[in-house]
């Protein structure tokens, strides 16, 4: 049962700089009436500590959540995670509706195809890979520590592996290099790195907005490819851009814990 002497908590899905973003301003306009607690997968070895509360690890699948939003007294869920966290999307839409909870999907908006980009669209990071040694010879993954699989065992081209923390192990089998940084990515940068290992193709994620843009501005003025993996679609029900989540919450909580 919930705990109804605890103050109703606004919950933030997080594990994005957009996140970290919305928590600061959800806790400016919120904090002295609610919880604002933000949700971490636990992913990284060093997260970035949110403005508010914060707790890591899974809620242990729908019911987990479920459970959680009950005896925490959730009362909105602004689900800010990463465009490609599908599951936790899916999860956090089908426990806030079994249960009535208010849920907003925040979107990102896509990155803009402009004259000169040649992006080769695919759906998944496998059809990325399988794809990837007839466009190249020397590529640039940026798809996560998570979506490494299927480029394991390559050995006919070599790839630059950027991930967020450093790898106890080697990431892949055939050539490479394992980068560990954390963005934002600078354009000047992103030239610097793309033309010191001579790269000459990019595989990545469309995950939108302006951290890791540059990669994309060098790979057209470098006139190379980009394999780009579409992004899963957003859930039903509300979504907003990252900017547009205090407005959702006025309108969504009720007038009388609205400060
Ligand atoms: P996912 O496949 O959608 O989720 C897998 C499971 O991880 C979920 O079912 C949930 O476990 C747990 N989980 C995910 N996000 C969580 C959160 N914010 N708080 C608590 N548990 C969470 O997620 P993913 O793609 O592995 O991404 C994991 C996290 O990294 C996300 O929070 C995302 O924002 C961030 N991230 C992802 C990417 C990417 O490319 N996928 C890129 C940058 C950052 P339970 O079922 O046990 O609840």
């Amino acid at each position: 049962m919930p705990d109804k002497t605890q103050s109703p908590m606004i919950l933030i899905l997080g594990g994005t700089a957009d996140a970290m973003r919305i928590a600061a301003k959800v806790f400016a306009r919120y904090g002295q009436s609610h919880t604002v607690m933000t949700s971490l997968a636990g992913r990284v070895k060093t997260p970035q500590n949110p403005i508010g509360e914060v707790r890591i690890g899974g809620f242990g699948g729908i019911d987990g959540l479920k459970a959680y939003l009950r005896t925490h007294n959730v009362v909105a869920v602004i689900d800010a995670t990463h465009p490609f966290a599908a599951q936790m999307s899916r999860h956090a839409s089908l426990a806030c509706d079994a249960i009535g909870v208010k849920r907003v999907q925040v979107r990102r908006p896509e990155w803009p195809k402009v004259a000169g980009d040649n992006w080769i669209e695919v759906d998944t990071v496998p059809e990325a890979a399988a794809l990837l040694p007839s466009l190249g010879k020397r590529a640039f993954l940026t798809v996560g520590l998570g979506e490494l699989a299927p480029f394991r065992d390559m050995h006919e081209i070599w790839n630059l592996v950027r991930v967020v923390d450093e790898p106890a192990e080697p990431l892949l089998n055939g050539p490479h290099l394992t980068i560990a940084a954390r963005g934002p990515f600078h354009e000047a940068d992103e030239r610097a790195l793309m033309a010191e290992h001579e790269i000459d193709v990019v595989v990545t994620k469309h995950a939108g907005g302006d951290a890791t843009y540059g990669k994309l501005a060098v790979a057209r003025e470098r006139n190379i490819p980009v394999v780009m993996v579409r992004r899963p679609p957003a859930e039903a029900g509300d979504t907003c851009a990252p900017d547009g989540v205090l407005n959702w919450l006025e309108h969504t909580l009720p007038h009388e814990v609205t400060p």
